[in-house]
């Protein structure tokens, strides 16, 4: 028998269930990616995520050659090109993960005909790109939870397979033809402080994290200048990591740490079951709240401010320029940013989840589109009108100021926790730093428009 393994979201050679199955029955195996123009033509193909897959693509290539293999990589339509390689290859099967969104799950039909017609089985395999598989911990009355602690709850009694071992070699077989193993673009857009893809990469972070910080991690988690998060959300999101693997590992260091870690790697699985058993919602609000919010065109300075971290709120820029910078964001940041936007500037939550989309390297449907719409009340939020006030997040998460002053040079100058509230200097001090700008709404008043139109007082 002669294989195919689609890698799509799956790009790693350990613990990979696609690969397993495909290797445990077949002579030979044809590691493929295929570089698929919908995705591209949907806006998806952002520069920072480009150029890490290009790192993940030639680490997987490399990984495959030292095991006698090689990785093929096409571009166009992904069914063609899956359907050509079946040819080229005389394969009979085609191996690849369960996804989440309505993309992907166009694209396991479409594939599952297709191959159909040529003699060929699909097989998807669950488990690689979540922990638990959608819909596998349901309540009693829906098809998926919409709370997160009863989901919690579940997932945690839940029996894990087995972590897979990398496999010792991959034969591949002749007269499969591949472009060139992608090298990273040199686009504009992509920001300087990117990391590096890529499962070795990948490795070697988790195994610093789980030896170093993880044991931290409970108490630290929030400290926006700590930086003490384990930054793994781009190797899951591409999955040069595998989630099952890491709570394996997690659970086996142990501790209050660990703990809270599994718990977080739990929140991803919660929105993916979300948004497979409701994909619309990755565009759509989950619940209906007749917000009216304030269209591109009537808050296009307060958008612009925002976008380009000049809001005025240094904690709220602060985060807004690491994630242009380094294409990444502390989840805090994401928290006060995403509320600042949607609540205190009542601008549709699409608006923001798109300009996050654009930059975030770890950018992702589910999680990206599912807690945007938590923070902006229209998801799975249990008290969807609270609205996070920037000052008190930052005094809280950054109490000395040391983030703000990192991010926003102009404020540099500033000690302690002043540098919060740079308006509130007079005269010849406020003076040095005018390069600063004035709020750009007055957090009262961003309230109370927000509960005038949520309907609440
Ligand atoms: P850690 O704190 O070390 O957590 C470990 C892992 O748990 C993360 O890598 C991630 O996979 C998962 N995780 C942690 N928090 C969450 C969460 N709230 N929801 C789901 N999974 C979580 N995460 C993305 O991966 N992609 C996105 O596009 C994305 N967009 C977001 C947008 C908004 C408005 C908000 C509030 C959060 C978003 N998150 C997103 C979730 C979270 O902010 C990031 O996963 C986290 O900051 C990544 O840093 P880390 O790997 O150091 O996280």
């Amino acid at each position: 028998t002669v294989s195919v393994v689609l890698f799509t979201a799956d790009l790693r050679l350990h613990d990979q269930p696609a690969l397993r199955a495909a290797l445990d029955g077949s002579s030979a195996v044809v590691p493929l990616f295929v570089r698929d123009r919908a995705v591209q033509a949907a806006g998806f193909a952002a520069p920072n995520r480009l150029a890490f897959l290009a790192d993940c693509l030639r680490d997987l290539d490399a990984g495959l050659r030292e095991r006698g293999g090689r990785l093929v990589v096409r571009h166009g339509d992904v069914v063609q090109e899956v359907c050509s390689v079946v040819t080229e290859a005389a394969a009979d099967e085609v191996h690849m993960a369960a996804d989440v969104s309505a993309y992907a799950h166009g694209r396991e039909d479409r594939l599952r005909s297709a191959l159909r017609a040529q003699g060929c089985r699909l097989h998807v395999h669950d488990t690689v790109t979540t922990v638990i598989a959608p819909g596998i911990v349901t309540p009693a009355s829906s098809d998926h939870f919409a709370i997160f602690t009863p989901y919690f709850r579940r997932w945690s009694e839940q029996r894990l397979r087995d972590v897979l071992p990398a496999p010792r070699r991959v034969r591949v077989p002749d007269g499969v033809g591949s472009l060139p193993v992608p090298t990273r673009p040199d686009l504009s857009g992509v920001s300087p402080g990117l990391p590096t893809g890529g499962e070795t990469q990948a490795r070697e972070r988790l195994a610093a994290w789980l030896r170093e910080d993880v044991a931290a991690y409970a108490d630290r988690h929030d400290d926006l200048p700590g930086d003490a998060t384990s930054r793994l959300s781009p190797h899951l999101h591409f999955g040069t990591l595998s989630p099952v693997e890491l709570v394996h590992r997690a659970r086996r260091a142990g501790g209050p740490g660990a703990e809270a870690f599994v718990r977080q790697l739990a929140w991803r699985d919660f929105h993916r079951q979300v948004l497979a058993a409701r994909p619309e919602a990755a565009a759509g609000d989950y619940r209906t709240r007749h917000d009216r919010w304030r269209t591109e065109a009537e808050a296009h300075d307060d958008i612009a401010a925002w976008k380009e971290g000049r809001t005025g709120y240094p904690v709220v820029d602060a985060a807004m320029r690491q994630l242009r910078h380094e294409g990444w964001m502390h989840n805090r940041g994401r928290l006060l940013t995403a509320s600042f936007l949607a609540k205190t500037l009542y601008v549709d939550w699409r608006v923001g989840a798109r300009h996050f989309l654009d930059l975030l390297v770890d950018g992702d449907l589910a999680n990206n589109q599912l807690n945007w719409q938590w923070v902006a009340g229209t998801g799975t939020d249990t008290r969807p009108h609270r609205v996070l006030n920037p000052i008190a997040q930052a005094k809280r998460y950054d109490p000395d100021g040391t983030y703000v002053r990192r991010w926003v040079p102009e404020l540099a100058g500033l000690d302690g926790p002043a540098v919060h509230q740079p308006w509130k200097l007079r005269g010849a001090e406020r003076a040095l730093y005018d390069a600063y700008p004035d709020p750009v709404v007055d957090l009262a008043e961003g309230l109370a428009r927000f509960r005038r139109a949520r309907g609440r007082d």
